[in-house]
């Protein structure tokens, strides 16, 4: 398809208009085109052809408006921090409408009434990061928002005090750009009942569609968001996933991971490893994530209350960490090779006592799933200890895992076939991300798609880009990032 044949939908405006401003996007100055995702020009059956006309340009800049769209940006609020925030919303994201199920949205591009002390923009490196990470977590079937394309500008974007930045747009796309915060936002407002009640029937129709004529659909809702974000927390700890900003303004009510800031998949494993330099605290440690989205939940409760029996709510939420943590054994015994229905009990206490040594013998976290997963015999197994720093701490581990393996008795062959679905050569790392940085800052934008596509195919095999199937080098491991995008 043309772009110039692309409609656009509009369904936020059964709202009331308290709850979003229509608003056209700022465009940027001099934009380009950095990159474009296939994948999603595919969803959305457009032309690649297209990509390089200065119509696409015009269009993720907001110069020009597809047919049908009516742009706008919503309101919402949010627990930061642990702090309740009335006032948020989208600062610097602007909606531009949803083709099929997808609700398609640019971020960076200009004020809007929720921008508060912002500027509406966003920067070029902080771009490049979501652009690339929301596509290597679809590809590790991690639910989130997903991307089509990025464009860079000369756009001036100060952050840092004597530093210019570039202004950089990301469209972005989602069956559902819904917070919980959102919820927070319309259980605050006047006519409360009825206004949560709509947005309610917002999400379950855009997400939850099986639900629309059950009779306790607010409630079961309710369900099926605990269970999603069960599901998503045991994903993002299996693969070492760190968010970095768990706000309940950054949590989707469709269960996705969205809204990438300071972001890290782990290093060198470290349970309470913090990746966002403004979390003092470690409120979101990578240890801690599972409880704050716990916590996120029990918030959405309280928006819910209104028109749910809380008793209710409450009393499925503490289902939650059954569901999180029996998902979360399931992947790491899959990312072991090992078989759940054997021997659960062993596998609990083999998972804990693995976390424990991939700490002390300091050993990148998901490079060492890919190494067990190449292993063709016991013997080689002995050999996955050369990739930790210190060796002896994880050979009683690989002793007594070779044990599970020689006692569930599967032909090692078959074991890797399926070890190698679950493990993937290539984690995009921060320091990835920042090579690819340093260079597009340069003008340079061939690694960013190179990146895309490694993000996008991470079992295969990228000969070029071997050295990012290895451990992070030292000196760029376990870093900590500012907020600041
Ligand atoms: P975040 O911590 O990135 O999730 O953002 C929290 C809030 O600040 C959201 O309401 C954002 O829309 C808003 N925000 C973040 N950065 C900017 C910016 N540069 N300009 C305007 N609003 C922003
Ligand atoms: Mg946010
Ligand atoms: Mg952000």
């Amino acid at each position: 398809m043309k772009l110039n044949n692309i409609k656009l939908n509009n369904d936020y405006f059964e709202f009331d208009e308290k709850f979003y401003q229509k608003i056209n996007p700022t465009p940027l100055n001099n934009p380009h085109l950095i990159s474009y995702n296939k994948l999603m020009f595919d969803e959305i059956a457009l032309d690649y052809d297209e990509a390089n006309s200065k119509d696409f340009l015009k269009f993720i800049n907001g110069e020009k408006l597809l047919i049908g769209s009516e742009p706008y940006a919503s309101a919402y609020a949010g627990h930061q921090f642990g702090y309740f925030v009335p006032q948020l919303g989208d600062g610097r994201a602007i909606n531009l409408g949803k083709v099929g199920t997808w609700h398609l949205q640019t971020k960076g591009s200009g004020l809007t009434r929720y921008s508060r002390q912002g500027d509406g923009r966003a920067v070029l490196r902080s771009s490049i990061r979501e652009y690339i990470i929301s596509e290597a977590m679809h590809a590790l079937n991690i639910p989130t928002t997903r991307v089509l394309a990025l464009i860079g500008s000369t756009h001036p974007v100060h952050r840092y005090y004597g530093v210019v930045e570039t202004g950089s747009i990301v469209l972005r796309m989602s069956p559902s750009w819904i917070r919980i915060g959102t919820f927070e936002y319309f259980a605050r407002s006047k006519g409360a009942k009825e206004n949560v009640k709509q947005l309610a029937d917002y999400v379950i129709k855009n997400s939850y569609a099986h639900l629309i004529n059950d009779e306790n659909k607010y409630e079961k809702m309710y369900y099926e968001m605990v269970d999603k974000t069960a599901i998503l927390m045991a994903k993002w700890q299996a693969y070492g996933f760190m968010h970095g900003v768990m706000n309940t303004d950054n949590f989707s009510m469709a269960g996705l991971s969205i809204d990438y800031g300071p972001f890290a998949f782990m290093d060198y494993f470290n349970i309470n490893q913090i990746c966002n330099h403004t979390d003092s605290e470690g409120r979101y440690s990578y240890l801690n994530q599972p409880y704050v989205a716990k916590w996120n939940l029990e918030v959405l409760a309280n928006s819910l209350k209104i028109i749910c029996e809380l008793d209710k709510l409450n009393e499925y939420l503490k289902t939650y960490f059954h569901i999180q943590e029996k998902e979360y054994l399931t992947l790491m015994t899959q990312r072991l090779g090992l078989d759940i229905h054997k021997s659960s009990d062993s596998y609990a206490t083999l998972v804990i006592s693995l976390l424990k040594v991939l700490q002390t013998s300091k050993t990148d976290y998901n490079q060492f799933f890919y190494e067990l997963s190449k292993c063709k015999n016991s013997e080689e197994i002995r050999k996955v200890i050369d990739i930790s720093i210190y060796r002896q701490a994880l050979d009683k581990w690989l002793e007594d895992y070779i044990e599970l393996r020689e006692f569930e008795n599967e032909d090692f062959e078959k074991v890797q076939e399926r070890m190698k679905k679950v493990n993937p050569k290539y984690v995009i790392k921060n320091y990835m991300l920042q090579e690819a940085i340093d260079k597009a800052e340069e003008g340079d934008f061939t690694l960013v798609n190179e990146l895309l596509n490694i993000a996008q195919n991470p079992y295969d095999e990228h000969k070029e880009y071997e050295r990012y199937s290895k451990a992070t080098p030292l000196e760029f491991s376990n870093i900590k990032l500012s907020c600041s995008s």
